[in-house]
């Protein structure tokens, strides 16, 4: 039996991809597996938060560069896209 669908991502992959995620990195099918994985996982969606305000924190986004405003909306839109699916 062949599967019809590609094989979800692991944890251990997704792991290995959550900082490239978090700095929009990835090529859209890759996060569409991201996502795809952190929809069914919730240990990973749990760790995905933490980095993700780890990153943000860390200043690895280099957030300070950008205006407040600005970089809340991104913010939000990047909230408001990843709880649409
Ligand atoms: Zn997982």
């Amino acid at each position: 039996m062949i599967p019809v669908n590609p094989p979800i991502m692991t944890c251990r992959q997704l792991v290995d991809l959550v900082s490239d995620y978090v700095e929009d990195r990835l090529p859209v099918p890759e996060r569409l597996r991201f996502e795809e994985h952190l929809a069914v996982c919730g240990p990973c969606r749990s760790y995905f938060d933490q980095m993700r305000d780890t990153i943000r924190l860390t200043g690895e986004l280099r957030e300070e560069a950008i205006e407040p405003a600005v970089r809340d909306a991104a913010v939000k839109a990047f909230r408001d896209w990843k709880g649409a699916s």
